[in-house]
């Protein structure tokens, strides 16, 4: 099944060639970029968030998730991730993760840093699951249970990437086997959803059956990499742990004066399920580019790709090569092979040109 991107009317004739590194080096989805201007149409407006269009996107996420959650906006990931841990740790608690987790490998300490020290504890990577990105009941059991002195730091959070950074998905009876535990061990379960909208898209769920159905307190539901400008959301499902958290924004710097600018784009992304319909194309091109460079000699695709990324080890030469034609893709994300993202703009034709040029490469390098 593949669908076609919505042009992107801003697009210039001799827009730069799209690329695999990342689904953050799209533009602003069309709808976004029209709630945006809509906004900037709608006059003076109140600042720091006490403006009509905070108060829709965030209405609108109510809706979304079927219940009366908490909903702040903020600028990045990295600080979505690190505030939510930061308001559920004091400093000598432990957060749960992967060791591919965003929060431990790529946010330059921020979580330790807002929570004023609590440390990331990374579970085992050599399981099955591990290998796919994932935590499972067992390693959180093994980590919460290995010690209990008082020179351990104390476990209280479990952080779960949906999808993974490896391009994987926890299934809803994963993240409610996790929650058991986690209920089970006094621990709070966060959700770093930087491609949530994959994540949603791929299972076919309804969005509050893969969070706090399932039992998790804090989403970090992630918008640029699903075409906003900028600007992610923390959606609390459990409001007693929000108390606070406008302050900790506020000190963190990340409490836009002009919040109706991020907010706003959240209504033409949400309105019309836009966001799902971005994040099935950006999925539908993954497993195209999967089945055009799976059986190319010396290709050996990680695993199949669940949501919007596809793993690939490929030859030396043609990695080179590739690069050498303009391409431009990662070649060590979570140390597993190269990283090829396709984000919700991703055309077929991109597609099917670099599997082209990744055919005559892996043949010039056999
Ligand atoms: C991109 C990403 C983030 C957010 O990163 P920022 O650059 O801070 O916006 C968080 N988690 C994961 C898994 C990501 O891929």
């Amino acid at each position: 099944m593949t669908t076609s991107p919505p042009a992107n009317p801003g697009a210039q004739p001799q827009a730069a060639r799209q690329q695999f590194a990342s689904d953050n080096l799209a533009g602003i989805c069309p709808p976004a970029l029209q709630s945006l201007l809509d906004a900037n149409a709608s006059g003076h407006q109140p600042a720091y968030g006490n403006d009509e269009w905070t108060q829709r996107a965030s209405d609108m996420l109510r809706e979304m998730f079927q219940t009366d959650c908490d909903v702040y906006f903020v600028f990045n990931g990295t600080a979505a991730n690190s505030l939510a841990l930061a308001s559920m740790c004091q400093s000598y608690h432990s957060v749960l993760c992967s060791p591919v987790a965003h929060v431990e490998t790529d946010e330059c300490g921020g979580p330790e840093f807002f929570s004023n020290g609590s440390k990331l504890l990374v579970g085992e990577n050599e399981s099955p699951a591990a290998r796919l990105g994932k935590l499972t009941p067992d390693a959180i059991e093994h980590m919460v249970t290995r010690r209990n002195d008082i020179h351990y730091p104390k476990p209280k959070v479990v952080s779960l990437t949906q999808a993974t950074e490896l391009g994987t998905l926890y299934s809803v009876e994963e993240v409610r086997a996790i929650a058991a535990i986690a209920k089970r061990r006094h621990l709070k379960l966060h959700m770093d959803g930087a491609r949530f909208a994959n994540a949603v898209a791929a299972l076919g769920v309804h969005p509050s059956e893969i969070t706090w159905r399932a039992g998790v307190d804090v989403l970090c539901f992630g918008g640029t990499k699903n075409g906003l400008p900028v600007g992610e959301a923390v959606v609390f499902f459990d409001r007693d742990m929000s108390q606070d958290f406008a302050w900790r924004v506020k000190q963190a710097g990340q409490l836009a004066s002009k919040m109706r600018f991020i907010s706003a784009p959240w209504v033409g992304m949400l309105e019309d399920d836009n966001w799902l319909r971005n994040a099935r194309h950006a999925n539908a091109m993954a497993q195209r580019l999967f089945r055009a460079i799976r059986e190319l000699p010396g290709v050996q695709v990680l695993h199949e790709p669940q949501a919007n990324a596809v793993f690939a080890q490929l030859p030396r030469r043609a990695i080179d090569s590739m690069h050498a034609l303009g391409w431009n893709f990662y070649e060590f994300i979570a140390g597993g092979g190269c990283r090829l993202m396709c984000a919700w703009d991703t055309t077929e034709q991109t597609v099917d040109a670099f599997a082209a040029d990744l055919a005559t490469a892996c043949a010039q390098a056999a």
